[in-house]
């Protein structure tokens, strides 16, 4: 087992089931010391329990270290109190797995603006509370692991998931930015969009494709990209131990200028303008004006 976590603090949102207790249990048999955050709510984010403390229970059941916290991630104080305690009792914090999240469906014809905002906050605002909770811990450590957690619903849509793949899609554009102001400070930070038979797609998944997409398939590459030789600013697809890699991409382009910088002009070059052949994938926003810069020069003075 050459990947470890030994000396090394985790938070896991959202731990107390899932693919949460599965990343949590799998950090503290790799030697993490590991803070299992969960309300322990429904499906839909109602309710409570004390799923954390049960998690926590298993770990150290298997020999490892583990404290339950049963804040909100939604809510920001209650996130800053669980790092302060994470820290004051372990010295620390190093790896940040931003995995809570509740569902609330519906077409958006149907969808209520508070449907719409109890998800945003719970997943995109809380994803944000989280990560900002450690961020300046990370920096004066100069070391800091976060993993996000989009969706494919996210990066692809899905039918009566405006809320959630609103939310999902934020988060990968969270992590964009984090990891390119993280980077100086060795602090990574990735997405993961994982596909699992989990309580969250029980009635989507058929029954017997559960034990195929295990919780515990998502853990490898979840680790990975927590780890100290992780890649930073990716999103990552995961599920049934198939791991990819996702990009938002840019076709070159066409320079319009003159009459055909009209709609007329856009109509005509759509086809070369999206076409796919050369796309790149830019490695920052900046790097997407450069590219209009360098299309401008090469084609002439810009008129
Ligand atoms: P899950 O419902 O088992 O896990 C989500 C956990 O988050 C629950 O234990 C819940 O109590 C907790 N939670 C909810 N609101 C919280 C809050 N405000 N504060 C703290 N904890 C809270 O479902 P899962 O499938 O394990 O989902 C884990 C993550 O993976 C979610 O972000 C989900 O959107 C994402 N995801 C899952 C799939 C999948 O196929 N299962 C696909 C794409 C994305």
């Amino acid at each position: 087992m050459s990947i470890r976590f030994d000396d090394q603090v985790a938070i896991v949102t959202g731990a107390g089931g899932g693919l949460g207790r599965a990343y949590a249990l799998e950090l503290a048999r790799r030697g993490a010391k590991v803070v299992v955050n969960d309300l322990g709510g429904e499906a839909d984010g109602t309710g409570r329990s004390d799923a954390a403390a049960a998690v926590v229970a298993e770990i150290v059941a298997a020999g490892g270290e583990a404290m339950a916290n049963g804040g909100s991630v939604a809510d920001p104080e209650q996130m800053a109190a669980m790092v302060d305690h994470a820290r004051e009792r372990w010295g620390g914090v190093h790896i940040l797995i931003n995995n809570a999240g509740v569902l609330r469906d519906k077409s958006f014809a149907k969808m209520t603006t508070d449907d719409f905002e109890f998800v945003v906050r719970v997943h995109l605002l809380g994803s944000a509370f989280v990560t900002k909770a450690c961020w300046d811990l990370f920096r004066a450590q100069n070391y800091g692991r976060v993993l996000m957690t989009s969706s494919s619903s996210g990066l692809f849509g899905n039918f009566g998931q405006a809320n959630y793949g609103a939310a999902k899609l934020g988060i990968a554009g969270l992590t964009r930015t984090l990891a390119i102001e993280g980077a100086k400070h060795d602090i990574r930070v990735n997405t993961i969009a994982p596909t699992a038979g989990t309580r969250m797609t029980e009635g989507l998944f058929p029954a017997d494709l559960f034990d195929l997409f295990a919780p515990e398939k998502i853990v490898p590459a979840a680790l990975f990209l927590v780890s100290g030789d992780a890649p930073t600013n990716q999103i990552v697809g995961a599920g049934a131990g198939v791991v990819q890699s996702a990009h938002i991409t840019l076709t070159p382009g066409v320079a319009l200028h003159g009459d055909s910088l009209s709609p007329e002009g856009v109509a005509a070059a759509w086809d070369r303008i999206t076409d796919r052949t050369a796309k790149i994938v830019p490695a920052s926003g900046a790097e997407q004006a450069m590219l209009i810069g360098r299309m401008l020069m090469e084609r002439g003075a810009p008129s």
